[in-house]
């Protein structure tokens, strides 16, 4: 029998996530969540006008994601609920809404491609073109006059943000133009990006912005732009939107702490920032230059999965309070919506639902890019523990340098190997014999007539460095093993982030079993 390490930190990280949601789900209310976790001065799940078109929207489409990730059938009655619940909201009790009910529609048309599945994603489209002011060959909801570069006005109030309700529309349309054809969808994707780019004012020259890369929704237009660019072939675009995320990489960590207001100091980062930010990265790595992958592997491995609260008796009062272990419980695998690069400490007032949504699907994509069968050709882009049906991935990181790969039908493989390591270092062996190897100019591991069932097995030295960070003019002590942080000086004081002392061990803990065997892929893909 094959020993598997205990790696699986993606699809556990989700079970959490999913566990959290069924946590979030009003009994009394047919299953209404709880938008607000309020966490002090006393604890409380809260509902709010949010609980309808945006969480039912992104706790669905959370399930369909999620259940790819784990391959288990868990908590399918939650999820029936909120599917009849989401079909009953309005979507334009808030604009934002019915961008999040737009996403979620189309998940349900790649996940079933009926007419009527179809029909719910062109209706929903029509209601929003009908909101939308038109003019030349441009379409908003929201136009300052002045164009807008700056964070002061709209502070507090982000209805005036151009991209606030929109970018998730260019994204979600795109990714249905990807599936089929709607003449609609594709000239209202259109006029958005032309209002972005050429009215709007948020990008200068050169992609640079001022503003909140979530609230103000810029990162999700620059990844629906993004995807709609390398639609349509437009190189101009596809650079302009490059420019505009290594601009938001310059002003985020190095381990993915991705700051909300962009230029306002000291940041905060969301996890629904992080979200598009993994999103745009993987657009660039699969389509532009892989090298993009080393930050998804980097920002998946660190913030992604410690935005995610593990330790609710740090973020609760404590006293006797009726609902204490209720909010405990929904707060427990829920992801934050305030962190600091070391901490969770501006965390503690309370919990948004929108984070945990995001949380699984940021989860969702770094998961699902990680293997890519592209013509005839199996790449491995992200080295994180997961099946699929052309290989299976087994990776010791953080604890060794190694992974193996069990080949289940990909004769010509490609696998990207850590920038850190060197060309020289690198041990490859196909079962247990080693062979030459050739690198690619990517730093792509080239292979080729591998036969099912054969086992390669990659090693090299764990790189184990202290690197000093400045972010927000603060100064950080951050120790990497591998791609994983261990460590950040200074802590934070109440919710410190980065405790992972157990990480640093150097064998891998090993199981007899391999729990996520049906994570197979599909059938909706992003
Ligand atoms: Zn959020």
């Amino acid at each position: 029998m094959l020993l598997r390490p205990s790696t699986y930190f993606i699809q556990e990280t989700v079970n959490r996530g999913l566990e959290a949601i069924s946590a979030r789900l009003d009994p009394e209310m047919d299953k209404r969540p709880f938008f607000w976790l309020n966490l002090s001065p006393e604890p409380k799940l809260e509902h709010s006008i949010w609980d309808f078109g945006d969480m039912c929207a992104r706790y669905v489409d959370a399930y369909i994601l999620g259940r790819q990730v784990t391959g288990y059938n868990d908590h399918l009655d939650d999820e029936s609920s909120l599917r009849k619940t989401l079909v009953t909201c309005d979507p334009y009790a808030h604009p934002f809404m019915a961008t999040r009910m737009l996403i979620t529609y189309v998940d349900l048309y790649l996940e079933e491609s009926s007419q009527e599945r179809k029909n719910q994603v062109d209706d929903l489209v029509k209601l929003i073109r009908s909101k939308m002011t038109f003019e030349e060959d441009y379409a908003y909801y929201f136009r300052q006059s002045k164009g807008w570069r700056s964070m002061d006005q709209p502070l507090g109030d982000f209805m005036p943000y151009p991209t606030y309700p929109i970018g998730g529309i260019i994204l979600a349309l795109s990714r249905y133009l990807e599936s089929t054809q709607a003449p609609e969808s594709e000239d209202l994707v259109n006029r958005l990006c032309r209002f972005v780019i050429s009215v709007s004012g948020i990008f200068e020259e050169g992609g640079r912005y001022k503003g909140h890369t979530h609230s103000g929704g810029i990162l999700t237009a620059i990844a629906g732009i993004l995807r709609w660019a390398i639609n349509t072939g437009d190189d101009e675009t596809i650079e302009l939107m490059r420019n505009a995320f290594d601009w938001t990489v310059k002003h985020s960590s190095s381990w993915g702490w991705v700051p909300d207001g962009l230029g306002d100091e000291p940041g905060s980062g969301e996890t629904c920032s992080l979200m598009d930010a993994l999103h745009t990265a993987i657009l660039l790595g699969r389509h532009v230059d892989p090298s993009y992958f080393d930050i998804v592997e980097r920002y998946t491995r660190n913030q992604l999965i410690e935005n995610q609260f593990l330790k609710p008796d740090l973020a609760i009062p404590q006293g006797d309070f009726l609902q204490r272990g209720a909010v405990a419980k929904a707060l427990y695998g829920s992801w934050a919506s305030w962190s600091h690069p070391n901490s969770l400490d501006n965390c503690l007032k309370g919990v948004e639902g929108c984070c945990l949504g995001a949380g699984i699907r940021a989860c969702f994509l770094a998961w699902d890019s990680a293997i890519e069968k592209r013509d005839d050709t199996v790449f491995v882009h992200l080295l994180f523990s997961r099946n699929s049906r052309y290989v299976e991935v087994l990776s010791y990181q953080p604890y060794e340098g190694l992974f193996e790969l069990i080949i289940h039908d990909a004769p010509k493989l490609c696998v990207r190997i850590p920038p850190w390591v060197s060309e020289r270092d690198l041990i490859v062996s196909v079962d247990d014999v080693q062979t030459p190897m050739n690198l690619s100019d990517e730093y792509y591991l080239e292979l080729e007539g591998m036969k099912n069932g054969q086992i390669i097995s990659i090693e090299y030295p764990l790189r184990k460095v202290e690197i000093i960070e400045t972010l927000s003019e603060r100064e950080y002590k951050v120790k990497w093993r591998g791609d994983s942080v261990v460590d950040i000086i200074p802590k934070g004081e109440k919710y410190p982030l980065y405790e992972r002392e157990w990480m640093e061990k150097d064998s891998a803990p090993m199981d007899l079993n391999q729990p996520y065997v049906e994570q197979k892929g599909g059938p909706v893909y992003w």
